[in-house]
């Protein structure tokens, strides 16, 4: 099914610690017995109700074909009777989640390194004409959690269990409501069909996050939710935003839908940091 035949990955990998679990799927710490480096394993147990080989199928041939310093690479795939392994490339670093927990919020210079970097592997994921659609803080993961090492703010993007592939021609054509409420564009919610700047809609949403520690759309109730994100209804409170600066608060403007490129090159983030290396 998988076009993979290789089977018995305990031959290959000591399989260790859990290092996250997902709304599908368990990942695991491997080590492999030649003595290679280690890498993260992630496990899906085909008896789960929620299993779906086809999604699975396209989270895999998505993730071969993407290569990005900032986006976690497949190294190979194990298809066994009751599991499918999926061995990735391993970061420590922990989730972007995490850090904002750890930290409160990020200072206007960490969040702008943070977000060129986001910026740079959705830019290219799109160029290879892969849309995310599941941008949140979860699937956003430091490469390292050392504060010594130069990894510390090299940031990857995990989880491809949603992307789709989509031609320049059927752009705009996708309409399976999908993602996570609050990062949601107002057009996934609506089942208009949507492209890829879906995924430039959550990165407002995580940059909002970023700079004063709260979500921009918020409601226990998803019906009120929903529409806060249709409306584009949200604010900037004092005191939390009043020492935050005009540039910071433009980009977020959820309502300028502003393309990849332009975020890139917006005098917030240019002139924030004189090192733009995609690694960053
Ligand atoms: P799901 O599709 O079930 O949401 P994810 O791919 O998002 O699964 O993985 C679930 C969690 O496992 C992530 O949020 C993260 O904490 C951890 N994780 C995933 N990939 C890696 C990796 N390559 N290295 C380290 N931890 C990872
Ligand atoms: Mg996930």
């Amino acid at each position: 099914m998988f076009g993979f035949l290789a089977t018995g990955i305990k031959k290959y990998y000591d399989i260790n610690e859990t290092l996250g679990k997902g709304s599908f799927a368990t990942v695991k710490k491997g080590i492999p017995k030649d003595g290679g480096k280690p890498v993260a394993i992630k496990i899906v147990d085909k008896k789960d109700k929620e299993y779906d080989a086809n999604a699975l199928q396209q989270e895999i041939a998505i993730m071969k074909k993407v290569n990005h310093p900032n986006c976690i690479k497949l190294i190979e795939v194990f298809d066994e009777k009751t599991r499918l392994y999926i061995v990735l490339e391993l970061v420590t670093g922990g989730e972007l989640f995490d850090r904002i927990i750890t930290k409160g919020s990020y200072s206007e210079r960490e969040a702008a390194i943070l977000i060129e970097s986001v910026v740079r592997a959705i830019a290219y994921l799109h160029q290879v004409g892969v849309v995310h659609r599941d941008l949140k803080p979860e699937n956003l993961l430091y490469a390292s959690g050392d504060p010594e090492s130069p990894d510390y703010e090299v940031i990857k993007v995990a989880d491809f269990g949603l992307a789709k592939v989509v031609m320049p021609t059927e752009d705009h054509t996708m309409s399976t409501t999908c993602g996570t409420p609050g990062y949601v564009a107002p057009e996934v919610l609506e089942q208009r069909g949507y492209g890829p700047e879906v995924d430039l809609w959550s990165i407002g949403v995580i940059l909002y996050i970023l700079l004063c520690g709260f979500p921009p759309f918020y409601d226990e109730n998803n019906s009120v939710l929903f529409s806060q994100i249709k409306k584009g209804d949200y604010s900037f409170p004092s005191p939390y935003w009043d020492d935050i600066s005009s540039e910071a608060k433009d980009l977020v403007n959820p309502a300028k839908r502003l393309k990849s490129e332009e975020i890139v090159e917006h005098p917030w983030i240019s002139s924030r940091h004189s090192n733009s290396s995609s690694a960053l």
